[in-house]
């Protein structure tokens, strides 16, 4: 498991905003994601391009869910 700090993709509301499920749930209440987790970057720089990150990745678009 990794842990999922504040400014991580984890716990950014852009972070499976199209494409949330079970998992990206229980992230946000754990603090913790499985390795090799990824989803999809929902932030408006970066549609179209699918961006697809694991839950401790970053960027300053940030924005706590
Ligand atoms: S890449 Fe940036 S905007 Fe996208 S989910 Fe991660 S922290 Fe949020």
């Amino acid at each position: 498991m990794i842990h999922v700090n504040e400014g991580q993709c984890g716990l950014c509301a852009h972070y499976g905003e199209h494409h949330s499920d079970d998992m990206l749930v229980q992230i946000r209440i754990d603090g913790t994601a499985p390795e090799g987790y990824i989803n999809e970057c929902g932030h408006p720089a970066v549609e179209g391009l699918h961006l697809r990150t694991p839950a401790n990745g970053a960027c300053d678009g940030f924005k706590a869910a």
